[in-house]
């Protein structure tokens, strides 16, 4: 387990602030979806929509939290996340864990991670339109499921592609956006990050960003 010290020091920031405690989100009714999540399991096991199903290995639905407050969204599974089967498994995913947790977070617990596209598109390649378009009852079924607080997409893409915009992501970042009026904050992916390590002081910026927006919806 990391200590928080650690997780600053993995984000490459120093142990500046301390964030105030808050209550929990009080509990809000959720209204039943297309699919049960049994269903849902199904489909995107057996889902040959698009090309990336004759070349993956199986369907990455999404780990986590099923009545989650946080909605974690990336762009796809890569090799790591196709051979386990979970989202965000690789060194991103250990990054991940690391941003969550300078938060407060932990995957599992109030989180739900899931990605754009729930098959690995090959050689890592970017996703293509109309891949995009046939996960997309996926995803929106899986926000229905789980009614989340708020949605942090990771990365231009996801964050394109959510907010329908060719915008720059550095244009996306430090505002509350709305997807299916449910507040949406954009951030790095942590991959770009592993790579550019100055941005990571951007990132807990954009992460103090979904944190104060997330407690501004539970006092409200
Ligand atoms: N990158 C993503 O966007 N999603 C994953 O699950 C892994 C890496």
């Amino acid at each position: 387990m990391l200590s928080r010290d650690d997780v600053f020091s993995e984000l490459g920031i120093g142990p500046a602030w301390r964030l105030r405690e808050t209550s929990a989100a009080p509990a809000i009714a959720r209204p039943s979806s297309a699919y049960t999540w049994d269903q849902l399991a199904e489909a995107v096991a057996h889902c040959t929509a698009c090309k990336l199903s004759a070349t993956r290995t199986q369907g990455v639905l999404g780990v986590g939290d099923r009545n989650a407050d946080w909605l974690i969204i990336g762009e796809a599974p890569g090799a790591d996340e196709d051979r386990i089967g979970e989202p965000f498994v690789g060194q991103a995913g250990k990054l991940l864990d690391a941003m969550l947790a300078s938060i407060g977070l932990r995957r599992g617990d109030n989180v739900y991670i899931a990605n754009v596209l729930k098959s690995r598109p090959p050689g890592n390649r970017n996703p293509e339109p109309d891949e995009v378009a046939a996960c997309r009852p996926y995803l929106l079924a899986q926000i229905e499921l789980i009614q989340p607080r708020l949605i942090l997409a990771l990365g231009r893409f996801a964050a394109q592609s959510l907010l329908d915009t060719d915008e720059a992501i550095s244009r996306l970042r430090g505002r509350v956006h709305q997807f299916q009026n449910v507040p949406l904050v954009v951030t790095y992916h942590p991959a770009y990050l592993l790579r550019n390590l100055p941005d990571k002081a951007r990132a807990w910026e954009d992460l103090c960003l979904a944190r104060r927006t997330m407690q501004a919806l539970a006092t409200a």
